[in-house]
């Protein structure tokens, strides 16, 4: 249980304003995140990592010299959005490029790639790297989720950023290190998201659940609780299986609790780790046993070997100082770094007034945006339950606050007069950061396709809503890359796009048309209750979800029968 929160929707933004309060000499809020309080040297890599909050001391503890220049810091367990990666790594870059690091999650790899996009039109070259260590997660090294190897990591990032690399050479010897890094994970019980009254799964008491993830989603499979001794025999079991077979002789170990197992356990389990390696032949090189990765209140542990060479070794032993993972020496204090000085402020796009014929247009979508966020309020707790069947728990949040943060937006742009086609793109930019995650990403973008198809000049017909319909579908397709029947919200929105079309073709009026459709979107999101998961988070726990519907189709649908309840 997280008991001590203010506003649970404002948890994430709250853990953030203190940690840099605690830190202002290191750290420095930026929009999106944070990066370093003290100038980066002219020409050095930025090491931006991300992901969502609720990971302490990932990332955001990880700022500092010899590790990463800034991090993004999403909503709990939600991928940040695009438009925050891209600020963060503005602040952070210092004329060497950007390399973000994060673990292997749908909605990280969709909102990371895109802020490469936008840095490159900027002239700001940066590169994206998933960490994939979660060996329970999948067979295949490079489909694997990022969990605790996060940590060794971005820390050989960080080290070869600080030594001058280039940036081709420490996305290099990054993924080299990732190639070479293996985890695996246990649970004792769940954890709850601020603001819940329940966790997102259970462990039956006297249980133990294997190769579970930093979200609270569930682990793969249930063994009776062992002793330490025993529990440690078999994690050190999987990680010796899954090693490559030039495995070397010398391995980086971290012992990482989950936050709720104490130290004294976490060491030992440690002690008969070590003891297992050496057995094997290993030398064990500065290991770690702490909380460095995180799952609010989960209790649990995972054990992570990174394979070393001559070249990653030297990286795992150089000096770091960040506010959460120290070692070494970086030399004498009085040769600290400059503070840097004040970032400049980002200008905010201005806004022209649309015609009024669109102005009028945008009102209605207002009005039915707010209709939406009521409609998603009231489903919050039954969309968030039916994405912890084999996802993370956090949709149902996730549209509230994407919807809440668009209409918000919405208003401010309706006040300054924009027309339909300024007010959609504005409030998908909105969707997509305040949601984060992949159906925030998705939802963004669709919603600004939507937008550019429709402008700012004329009171859009029947004919324009379904080609704009079609446009926000495309871009979803574009950006996800879900294929139907892959249980995800295009098994909704694709049928909802086809049979407005088709309805608005042979004649129907918009709101007959948005009806009927609605309703096929529903029968549709019903109907992915057969299927199993293939894309997102929930492919990893593909039947698991078999029996219940997808929690992105569900809501798809329920957003398109709320707007058609009022169409007309
Ligand atoms: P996250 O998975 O990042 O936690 P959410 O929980 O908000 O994001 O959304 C989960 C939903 O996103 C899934 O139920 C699915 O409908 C949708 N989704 C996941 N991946 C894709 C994809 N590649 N294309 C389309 N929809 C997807
Ligand atoms: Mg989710």
């Amino acid at each position: 249980m997280t008991h001590l929160v203010n506003d649970p929707k404002k948890f994430a933004a709250d853990v953030l304003a203190g940690f840099v309060r605690a830190h202002a000499d290191r750290v420095m809020a930026v929009h999106g995140g944070a990066v370093r309080a003290t100038e980066t040297p002219q020409g050095e890599v930025a090491v931006v990592l991300g992901g969502g909050s609720g990971h302490y001391p990932a990332f955001a503890g990880w700022i500092g010299e010899g590790m990463a220049h800034g991090a993004v810091c999403g909503n709990i367990f939600a991928s940040p959005s695009a438009s925050q990666a891209a600020s963060v790594a503005r602040a952070a870059h210092a004329g060497g490029g950007v390399l973000f690091g994060f673990g292997n999650y749908a909605g990280d790899v969709l909102q990371f790639s895109r802020a490469v996009e936008m840095l490159a039109e900027e002239g700001i070259e940066a590169r994206i790297l998933t960490v994939t260590d979660d060996i329970a997660s999948a067979d295949t090294h490079a489909e694997r989720r990022g969990i605790a190897g996060d940590l060794p990591v971005f820390k050989i990032a960080g080290a070869a950023a600080a030594q001058g690399w280039s940036l081709d050479e420490v996305e290099r010897v990054t993924r080299h290190a990732n190639d070479r890094t293996f985890t695996i994970g246990v649970a004792m019980s769940g954890c709850t998201l601020p603001g819940a009254d329940a966790p997102l799964f259970t462990v039956p008491e006297g249980s133990l659940a294997i190769g579970l993830g930093i979200h609270g989603e569930p682990g793969l499979s249930e063994v009776p609780l062992g002793t330490a001794q025993e529990v440690a025999d078999d994690l050190v079991d999987r990680l010796l299986a899954a090693f490559p077979d030039e495995a070397g002789d010398r391995v980086a170990i971290l012992v990482n609790g989950l936050g709720a197992t104490t130290y004294e356990e976490q060491f030992v389990v440690f002690a008969r780790v070590a003891d297992r390696f050496e057995a094997e032949g290993f030398t064990l090189v500065e290991p770690e046993v702490g909380e460095h990765v995180t799952s609010l209140d989960m209790a649990g542990l995972s054990v992570t070997a990174m394979l070393l060479d001559d070249e990653l070794e030297p990286l795992w032993r150089a000096p770091v100082d960040t506010p959460a993972f120290r070692r070494g020496s970086l030399g004498s204090t009085t040769s600290a770094p400059p503070r840097r000085g004040p970032l400049p402020q980002q200008a905010g796009a201005e806004r022209t007034a649309g015609a009024e014929p669109s102005q009028r247009a945008a009102a209605v979508a207002l009005a039915r945006l707010d209709d939406v966020v009521d409609a998603l309020k009231e489903n919050e707790a039954e969309l968030g339950k039916l994405d912890a069947v084999a996802g993370d728990g956090d949709h149902g949040q996730g549209m509230v606050l994407g919807a809440v943060g668009a209409a918000d937006r919405g208003h401010e742009a309706a006040a300054a007069g924009v027309g339909l086609g300024t007010l959609l793109r504005e409030v998908g930019e909105a969707w997509a950061e305040s949601a984060g995650g992949t159906s925030g990403a998705l939802w963004g973008a669709a919603l600004v396709a939507a937008g550019e198809r429709l402008g700012d000049t004329d009171a859009p017909g029947a004919a324009d809503v379904a080609e704009a319909v079609s446009a926000a579908v495309g871009a979803m397709k574009d950006l996800g890359k879900a294929e139907l029947g892959d249980k995800t919200l295009m098994d909704a929105a694709v049928p909802f796009a086809e049979a407005l079309a088709e309805r608005v073709g042979a004649g129907e009026d918009l709101a007959t048309a948005w009806s009927a459709a609605a309703a096929r979107a529903t029968e549709a999101a019903e109907a992915t209750a057969q299927l199993q998961a293939k894309k997102g988070r929930a492919k990893t726990h593909g039947d698991h979800s078999v029996g219940h519907a997808d929690p992105g189709a569900t809501s798809f649908a329920l957003v398109c029968r709320t707007v058609a309840d009022k169409e007309g």
